[in-house]
């Protein structure tokens, strides 16, 4: 699954065209678990705020499937230990 397939997927099933669209729909998993799943996150920005609406009240259709959309929220990203899994320290300040 590529940005442009995901977009065309969008058009096709959704009538949500390119021009709808302030950027290229952007997948939010690592490609290395897409290989496990057949589901994930993919973020689309809208142009304005009524087709965002739009989409946020009905969801879209997905290769078939009814998919739910809401509000992205920016989140920080927590970088705990991936030696001992805290999350109060780094793994480069590891003492164990
Ligand atoms: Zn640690």
């Amino acid at each position: 699954m590529s940005p442009a397939e995901i977009e065309r997927e969008l058009h096709e099933s959704n009538g949500v065209n390119r021009n709808l669209l302030e950027l290229p729909p952007r997948i939010l998993i690592a490609r290395r678990t897409m290989d496990n799943v057949d589901h994930g996150p993919i973020m689309v920005a809208f142009r304005n705020e009524t087709d965002a609406a739009h989409y946020k009240t009905y969801g879209v259709f997905y290769r078939g499937d009814h998919c739910y959309a809401r509000d992205y929220i920016e989140t920080k990203r927590i970088n705990g230990c991936l030696n001992c899994h805290e999350l109060t320290h780094s793994t480069h300040s590891c003492s164990r």
